[in-house]
C-alpha cells in the first residue's frame, strides 16, 4: 500500500516507518521536525512541512496515490497540556482537522488514529477495557476523544474507514538500532531513570509514594514501540475491509515506577540513586489495559510482555545514543 505517515520522524512514527517499509509498503512521511528529527526517517520519503497545509497534504494524497494516512502527529505531554491548552486545542484538534478535510476532498477515506489511554481519565477500576468510560481529565486526553469522535462521525457521514489505537505507556527502542525516544525536555520515565544510569542526571524523582498501589508509587502498563507498530500494520491490514475499530493497546501488566527503576538497575548495572517527591498533577494512580479485543480483532499478540527486554531495548539505544539524534549526528559526520 501507498501510506502517508504524519508524525513519522517521531519516536512512535519513526518505527511504524521502518516497519511499513521492511513490510513491503511504499511510505511517505510528513513532519514538520517540531519534536522529530531528520535522521529518525529511515525509510520513505521525508517532506518537511505542516498537517495543517491544506494544499501541501491534498498534493501529497493525490499525487502519490496514497491508500491510507497514519497519523501520529501530535503534541503529547499531559502537564504541558494543562498550561498550555491552547497549543493542545490547535496542533490536536484544529490541525487534525483540517487534514481530515484534505483527505476527503482528495478522497482518501482510510486512517489509523494514534489515540491514548488519557481518554479513560481516572478510571473506577482496572483493566481498562474498550467498555470503561472515557472521561479526560486532561487537555492532551480531550484533544484526543475530540477526534475519536471526529472520526466515528465522519466514518457515518463520509464513510472514512479508522482505526483508533490507544496506546498506554510506549517504551523501549528498535532492537535493529538507530531510532529510540528523544525528546527535550525528557519527561519519560524509562529515558529519566536510563539519564541517571548514563550520569547525565543526579537521580529519578519518583512522583508520589502514597498512591493507593502495592508498593505506593504509580503504575502503568509499559508497551514496547514496536509491538505497536505491529498493531498499525495489522490495523491497516483489516480496515482494507472494515469501517471503524477502537482498540487498547497495552500488555496487561502492570508496573510500578519502582519496579521500573528497579529494572533499569538490573539491565544497567548501575546502581541508579532516586529519591522519593510529590505526586505529579494529572497523573492517575493505576492506568493497565485489557487489550483482549485488540487480540481478537487483528490477532495482535505482544512480542515484549516483561520489563526488562522493554528496558534492554530502550538502554541500548540510550548508551549507543547519549545524546539522542544530536549525538548521532556527530558521530555520522565523522564518519563521512
Ligand atoms: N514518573 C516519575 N518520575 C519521573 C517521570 C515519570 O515518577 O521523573 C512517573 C509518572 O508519575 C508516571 C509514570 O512515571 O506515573 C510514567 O510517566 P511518563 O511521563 O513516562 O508517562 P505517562 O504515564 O505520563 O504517559
Amino acid at each position: 500500500m501507498n501510506v502517508l505517515v504524519i508524525g513519522g520522524a517521531g519516536y512512535i512514527g519513526s518505527h511504524m516507518v521502518r516497519l511499513l517499509d521492511s513490510a513491503g509498503h511504499k511510505v511517505w512521511v510528513l513532519d514538520n521536525l517540531s519534536s522529530g528529527f531528520m535522521q529518525a526517517v529511515t525509510a520513505g520519503e521525508l517532506i518537511v512541512g505542516n498537517m495543517n497545509d491544506s494544499a501541501l497534504v491534498k498534493s501529497i494524497l493525490g499525487d502519490n496515490k496514497i491508500d491510507i494516512v497514519m497519523h501520529f502527529a501530535a503534541c503529547a505531554l499531559v502537564g504541558e497540556s494543562c498550561v498550555n491548552p491552547a497549543k493542545y486545542y490547535q496542533n490536536n484538534v484544529v490541525n487534525t482537522l483540517t487534514m481530515l478535510e484534505a483527505m476527503r476532498e482528495t478522497n482518501v477515506r482510510k486512517i489509523v488514529f494514534s489515540s491514548t489511554c488519557a481518554t479513560y481519565g481516572v478510571p473506577a477500576s482496572v483493566p481498562i477495557s474498550e467498555a470503561t468510560p472515557q472521561d479526560p481529565v486532561n487537555p492532551y486526553g480531550f484533544t484526543k476523544l475530540v477526534i475519536e469522535r471526529a472520526l466515528r462521525d465522519y466514518s457515518e457521514a463520509h464513510n472514512f474507514g479508522f482505526a483508533t489505537l490507544r496506546y498506554f505507556n510506549a517504551a523501549g527502542a528498535s532492537p535493529l538500532g538507530g531510532i529510540g525516544e528523544d525528546h527535550s525536555p525528557e519527561s519519560h520515565l524509562i529515558p529519566i531513570v536510563l539519564q541517571v544510569a548514563l550520569g547525565q542526571r543526579e537521580n529519578v524523582t519518583v512522583f508520589g509514594s502514597d498512591w493507593p498501589t502495592a508498593d505506593g508509587s504509580c503504575v502503568r502498563d509499559y508497551i514496547h514501540v514496536d509491538d505497536l507498530a505491529d498493531a498499525h500494520l495489522r490495523a491497516m491490514e483489516r480496515l482494507k475491509h472494515g469501517k471503524g475499530i477502537e482498540l487498547n493497546l497495552g500488555t496487561g501488566t502492570g508496573l510500578s515506577v519502582r519496579q521500573i527503576i528497579e529494572t533499569c538497575r538490573e539491565v544497567s548495572g548501575v546502581d541508579i540513586a532516586s529519591v522519593d517527591g510529590d505526586r505529579r498533577a494529572g497523573d492517575p494512580p493505576e492506568l493497565v489495559a485489557n487489550a483482549s479485543r485488540a487480540k481478537k480483532e487483528l490477532g495482535w499478540e505482544p512480542q515484549y510482555t516483561t520489563a526488562k527486554p522493554i528496558i534492554e531495548t530502550a538502554w541500548n539505544w540510550h548508551r549507543n545514543n547519549p545524546n539522542g539524534y544530536a549525538n548521532k549526528m556527530l558521530v555520522e559526520s565523522k564518519l563521512d
